[in-house]
This record gives structure tokens, C-alpha cells and sequence, in this order.
């Protein structure tokens, strides 16, 4: 099995890369965000809970959200993997992690692949994403740098947890969205 745990800021272009990763290892992705945005559709009792947080562009609960991951995990499938992505932004939440892989899907995390960009691209994306997505995270600037001091201080830890563990890599994500894809593949094809 090949567990990526895709990790950058918003705007960082984890939804675009996910994809292509899904398709060429025949993954499939768990994307914690898009959970809570169809919760929040539904308007579900997790969905009007974590409206609250998101938007203010603060991050949900760490229990809330984990239960939330399990679920989806028990959930029958035929790929090869998993893609993690926007899951785990917390210390907590890495631990949880190893835990759920390991006793889910009988695995591991294989790597952690970070996408790096620069705050002010960042900032420049994601107001251009909320001119068409509609998402209210996305459309004030206030909002959104909020979200990217979220991203720095609570999810510097995850990343230093997979060093430690030898699992994390960081790649350029700013360029051709098909040469960031050709590095990224890369990065798991060194893992066989
Ligand atoms: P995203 O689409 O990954 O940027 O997530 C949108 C929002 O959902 C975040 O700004 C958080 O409020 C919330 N969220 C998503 N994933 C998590 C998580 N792992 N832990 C806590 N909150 C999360």
C-alpha cells in the first residue's frame, strides 16, 4: 500500500496534485476540508459545528475531525492506498493517524510530501479561487491569512514529526502543474 500524506498551506495546489496522484498509483484521497464542506451542505449537526470554525478560518476540533477520517476509512475500497490531504494539521492528529492506518488498513504512513509556496502567492490564488468557488474561507484576505498563521503555527510540528521519521519531503509548488506532478511521482516511485 502507498499512504501519501499531502501537506502544503491553502492554496498550495494539494486538491490539483491529489488528483494526479490519485490517478497514476490509483489512490484515493480523503480530503478532510471537502468532508466538512458536504456536511456543511447537507447542513448535518458536524456540518453546522464546523461552520463555526471554518469560517472563521480557524481549524475544527481535533476529535470532531478524526472521528470523521475513521469513517470515511471504514468505507470499502479497491485502491492501492490512500492520499491524506489536509489531514493531520495537528501533532495530535499525526499520532492519531499512525494509529488509524495501522489498525484500518493494517499499514503505515509511507511519506509525507509537502508542497512549498510562498505566502504572497498563496494569498494571490486563494483570492482568485473564491472569485469562483463561492467559498467564503476563500474570499476575504483577512480570512485567508488567517488561515495561512493557522497553517504555520499549529502544522510546523507535523512536519518535524515526519522528519523525524525520515518520511518528509518537501517539492516546489510553484511552476507547471505537470513538472510539480513529475517530481511528486518521483518522490513515490523511489519509495518501491
Ligand atoms: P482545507 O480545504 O483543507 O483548506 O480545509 C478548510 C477548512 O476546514 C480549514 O481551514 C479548517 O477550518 C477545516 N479543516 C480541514 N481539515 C482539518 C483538520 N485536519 N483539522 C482541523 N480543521 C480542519
Amino acid at each position: 500500500m502507498i499512504n501519501i500524506v499531502l501537506f502544503g498551506p491553502p492554496g498550495s495546489g494539494k486538491g490539483t496534485q491529489a488528483e494526479n496522484l490519485i490517478k497514476k498509483f490509483n489512490l484515493k484521497q480523503i480530503s478532510t476540508g471537502d468532508l466538512f464542506r458536504y456536511n456543511m451542505k447537507q447542513e448535518t449537526p458536524l456540518g453546522i459545528l464546523a461552520k463555526s470554525f471554518i469560517e472563521k478560518g480557524e481549524l475544527v476540533p481535533d476529535q470532531v475531525t478524526t472521528d470523521m477520517l475513521v469513517e470515511e476509512l471504514k468505507k470499502p475500497s479497491d485502491c492501492n492506498g490512500y492520499i491524506f490531504d489536509g489531514y493531520p494539521r495537528t501533532s495530535f492528529q499525526t499520532e492519531c493517524l499512525d494509529e488509524i492506518v495501522k489498525n484500518e488498513l493494517h499499514s503505515e504512513i509511507s511519506i509525507c510530501l509537502s508542497l512549498v509556496v510562498e505566502d504572497k502567492i498563496l494569498v494571490e490564488r486563494l483570492i482568485n479561487r473564491g472569485k469562483t468557488s463561492g467559498r467564503k474561507d476563500d474570499s476575504e484576505e483577512a480570512i485567508i491569512k488567517n488561515r495561512i498563521v493557522e497553517y504555520y503555527k499549529k502544522t510546523a510540528e507535523v512536519a518535524e514529526l515526519y522528519k523525524q521519521q525520515g518520511k518528509y519531503v518537501e517539492v516546489n509548488g510553484v511552476g507547471e502543474i505537470a513538472e510539480i506532478s513529475e517530481k511528486l511521482f518521483a518522490e513515490v516511485e523511489k519509495l518501491n
